[in-house]
C-alpha cells in the first residue's frame, strides 16, 4: 500500500529533485549554523510543510511560534529530515502533520513523541487514488482550519479561518461556472480535488510519461493527449522544472501559465506577503483565463 501510494505521490522531474536535494542540503547547514542543541527556541508547532504552517499561523497570530519543516521553496514531498528537524519534531508541543506516507521521515520521526501529533488527513474523506493534495479544495482545507483550531485550542480562529477559506470557496466556484473549457493539464497530478470541487477534468503530465527524459515518442504520445482535450493552455509549477510542459506547449501550439499547487512558497513571495489566500486568488484568475469562463 505505502510502495502505491510513493509512487502516486511521486512528483517533479530530475531537475526538481536536484533543486531540493540542494534546498535540503541549505537546510541542513544553516540547521548546524544555528546548532541543533539549543532548546530555547523549540517552536511550539511544527508543521509539516506550508499549508499547515498557514493554518497554525493564522490560528495562533502572535501566540505562538510555528517552525515549518519543508525549506521555503522546497517540495515536500519525500522530505528528509536533519538533525535538527527531528529534533524539534520530538520536542515541539504540537505536530501537524499529513500522514498515509506523504512524508515518510516525519512519520518515522513522530514514533516515541510523548506530545500530541495531528494528522489533518484523518477523518478527511480520500480520493480514491490516494492523492494527498486536500488542501487545494478550499473547503475540505476549511475543515482542516476547524480541526487545527480546536487541537490548538483556539476554535474561534479556526471558525475564523474557515469562513475566510468558505468565501475562497464561493468566490472559485463562481468563478468557474460558466467557462468554455474543463479540462486542466497540470505538471503534476496535484489538482484532482480542486478538479473534482468545481467540475473540472485533469490530465496530468507526470504520471503518464517516466519523470525522467520521455522519449521523443512518449512526449508526440502525450502531445496528442493534450491535443484532444482541447486546452488552450498547459499549466507549470513554481517548484517543478518546466522543460517537459513548455516541450508538450511548444508542440501542441498552445502556451504555458503557473499553476501553483502550494507545497511550499518561495523565500521572496512570503516576504512580499503572499499567503495561501492570496496564491489560491492567482490560481483562480489564471484558470478563469486558460478556460475562457465569463
Ligand atoms: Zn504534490
Amino acid at each position: 500500500m505505502i510502495a502505491v501510494l510513493k509512487d502516486v505521490l511521486r512528483c517533479g522531474s530530475r531537475v526538481a529533485r536536484i533543486s531540493l536535494i540542494c534546498a535540503v542540503g541549505l537546510a541542513l547547514v544553516s540547521a548546524g549554523c544555528r546548532g541543533a542543541g539549543d532548546t530555547s527556541s523549540r517552536p511550539d508547532v511544527v508543521a509539516a510543510f506550508y499549508p499547515l504552517a498557514f493554518l497554525a499561523e493564522q490560528v495562533l497570530g502572535e501566540e505562538g511560534t510555528v517552525r515549518n519543516l519543508t525549506p521555503a521553496g522546497a517540495e515536500p514531498h519525500d522530505l528528509e529530515l536533519s538533525p535538527r528537524d527531528v529534533a524539534d519534531v520530538r520536542a515541539a508541543g504540537t505536530v501537524l502533520y499529513l500522514g498515509g506516507g506523504f512524508m515518510p521521515a516525519l512519520e518515522r520521526a513522530l514514533e516515541g513523541r510523548r506530545g500530541a501529533s495531528v494528522d489533518v488527513l484523518a477523518g478527511v474523506r480520500l480520493r480514491r487514488d490516494g492523492d494527498p493534495h486536500v488542501w487545494l479544495d478550499p473547503r475540505a482545507f476549511a475543515d482542516m482550519a476547524r480541526r487545527v483550531g480546536r487541537d490548538l485550542g483556539r476554535p474561534a480562529r479556526g471558525a475564523d479561518l474557515a469562513r475566510r477559506l468558505l468565501a475562497l470557496d464561493a468566490d472559485f466556484a463562481r468563478g468557474l461556472a460558466a467557462c468554455d473549457r474543463h479540462e486542466l493539464v497540470t505538471s503534476h497530478a496535484a489538482f484532482g480535488y480542486l478538479a473534482d470541487r468545481y467540475g473540472l477534468e485533469q490530465l496530468a503530465l507526470v504520471g503518464i510519461a517516466p519523470e525522467t527524459e520521455p522519449s521523443a515518442r512518449e512526449v508526440a504520445a502525450l502531445v496528442r493527449r493534450v491535443r484532444a482535450t482541447g486546452a488552450t493552455t498547459v499549466f507549470t509549477e513554481p517548484l517543478v522544472s518546466p522543460r517537459l510542459a513548455d516541450t508538450v506547449a511548444r508542440e501542441a501550439g498552445i502556451r504555458t501559465a503557473t499553476l501553483d499547487p502550494i507545497e511550499g512558497l518561495s523565500q521572496e513571495r512570503l516576504a512580499a506577503g503572499a499567503d495561501y489566500v492570496s496564491v489560491m486568488r492567482q490560481n483562480l484568475a489564471s484558470l478563469r483565463t486558460a478556460l475562457g469562463c465569463r
